[in-house]
């Protein structure tokens, strides 16, 4: 398991914390975008970005996520 996988991280554009997006049926495992970078949720932008084993914002992929859910 990742140990520096955090269940907040702070959004870039809106300086507050995201959530982590985790696995409906488990509720633990953190959702991937297969790359090993984790999904958050921000709240204040309603709006989904991702993080690299590393800590760093990747990318914001709320397009992605709308698209997938449609
Ligand atoms: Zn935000």
């Amino acid at each position: 398991m990742s140990t520096h996988t955090k269940k907040y991280h702070e959004c870039p554009q809106h300086k507050c914390d995201g959530i982590i997006i985790v696995d409906v049926e488990s509720e633990k495992i953190p959702r991937t975008d297969g790359h090993g970078n984790t999904f958050y949720y921000c709240r204040e932008g309603q709006h989904v970005f991702s993080v690299s084993k590393s800590g760093e914002v990747v990318k914001d992929v709320t397009s992605k996520i709308v698209i997938m859910a449609s």
